[in-house]
């Protein structure tokens, strides 16, 4: 049985569903508010041939073997190992925090058994169950390492007091008693040789897929299609009722100057008086590619207004209550399923969204074929 199917965002959670649900033999038209797809990974070639990165710095990391497969599919990636250096007053350190960093801060040249022990001694053993960004800062590296590097670059990201953020934020950064600076963890780490976009048009490009950009679809006209599905914002498919959830929204400078500004891909400034958080030179990005001028990104962070690019869901105690009304209301719906980004509220890497835009088509797929009740999430938005 075919079924019409319409997805809501271009970006990789509405590519990949439609991708699965087109192979599985149904007709799908995807909606696109922008006027290109991919979503914040869209890359475009700016004027001096470099490859930008529009919405800011992406990198493709991931350990999950067959989301590495998936995307390999669709565009050759080239091998690239993130690396960042982080600004504190007038020195740069490697980031994350790792042997390097730890000695140059210290003015020491410990081993990595000494730099264990003395950031040990340092961390706040007394939080055994950290609650909040800061109290999982202090524990791991203690007041110090966390005031130069963390407090003032979580604040100006954030704009709240980092006690008030969950401890979860920091989870995302190692810690190493090592000189390895690679940025991410992961096996599996790329770019895609011709950027993000590419890849999102190739996953879209199928016989059964119909792409309309710069459309948007009522929750009406959603009605007349057998099923949806919905990567756009939760709060605006039930038009705010509950209020807007909110956002930070990133403001870029744009400058293009000769040669090499940075010597690499993303400069962190950890200072509060230093109003920007980062430069990003997007043609470090692409290492195999060269180029006389270079473009770089100096990267502002404040709340989304109405009419701004939502980046990082805020999800703090008043957000997760309104998320609540949101998705209570969302299981009530019928005929449609919610996923990604924006349509669980969740702060997702790529190959994250990508692993559950999968897993999401797979589990629709299984309930049309048994006529089963297809749920309104897959992967919950409160878990
Ligand atoms: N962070 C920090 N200092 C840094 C880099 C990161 O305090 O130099 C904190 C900050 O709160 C940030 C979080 O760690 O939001 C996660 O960093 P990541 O690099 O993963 O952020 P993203 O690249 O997703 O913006």
């Amino acid at each position: 049985m075919s079924l019409s199917i319409a997805v809501v965002g271009a970006g990789f959670s509405g590519a990949v569903v439609a991708r699965e649900l087109a192979e599985a033999g149904h007709l799908i038209d995807v909606f696109e508010s922008r006027d290109h797809v991919a979503g914040n990974c869209h890359t475009r070639r700016h004027d001096t041939g470099v490859m930008v990165h529009v919405y800011g710095p992406h990198i493709f990391h991931t350990q999950h073997e067959e989301v590495w497969n998936y995307v390999q599919r669709f565009a050759t990636f080239k091998p690239y190992r993130h690396r960042v250096r982080a600004m504190v007053g007038e020195n740069a350190y490697q980031m994350p925090m790792n042997l390097g960093l730890i000695n140059a801060f210290f003015g020491t040249q410990m081993n990595p058994v000494e730099a264990e022990a003395f950031v040990t001694a340092r961390a706040d053993a007394s939080i055994t169950n950290p609650q909040s960004f800061e109290e999982q800062g202090l524990r791991l590296v203690g007041r110090e390492l966390y005031d130069a590097f963390f407090a003032g670059y979580t604040r100006k990201q954030w704009g709240v007091d980092p006690k008030e953020l969950p401890a979860s934020i920091l989870a995302r950064l190692p810690l190493r008693f090592t000189d390895d600076d690679s940025y991410f963890n992961h096996p599996f780490q790329g770019i895609p040789e011709h950027g993000y976009t590419p890849i999102v048009e190739a996953i879209l490009d199928h016989k059964g897929i119909t792409v309309h950009l710069s459309t948007r679809c009522s929750r009406a006209q959603l009605a007349t299609y057998d099923h949806a599905f919905w990567s756009g914002p939760i709060d605006a498919y039930f038009d705010f009722e509950h209020g807007r959830l909110a956002y930070r929204t990133l403001d870029f400078e744009p400058e293009v100057v000769a040669g090499d500004h940075q010597g690499c891909p993303v400069v962190n400034y950890c200072d509060a008086s230093v109003p920007y958080t980062r430069i990003t030179e997007h043609k470090h990005f692409a290492p195999w590619e060269s180029h006389d001028d270079s473009v770089i990104y100096r990267e502002f962070s404040r709340l989304c207004d109405e009419n701004d690019t939502p980046y990082y869901p805020v999800r703090l105690v008043k957000e997760k209550a309104q998320l609540l009304e949101y998705v209570h209301l969302a299981r009530e719906e019928a005929g449609v399923t919610f996923l990604g980004r924006l349509g669980t509220y969740r702060y997702l890497d790529m190959d994250v969204t990508i692993h559950e835009a999968l897993k999401t088509a797979t589990v629709v797929i299984d309930a049309i074929a048994a006529g089963s009740k297809i749920p309104s999430f897959v992967v919950d938005p409160l878990g």
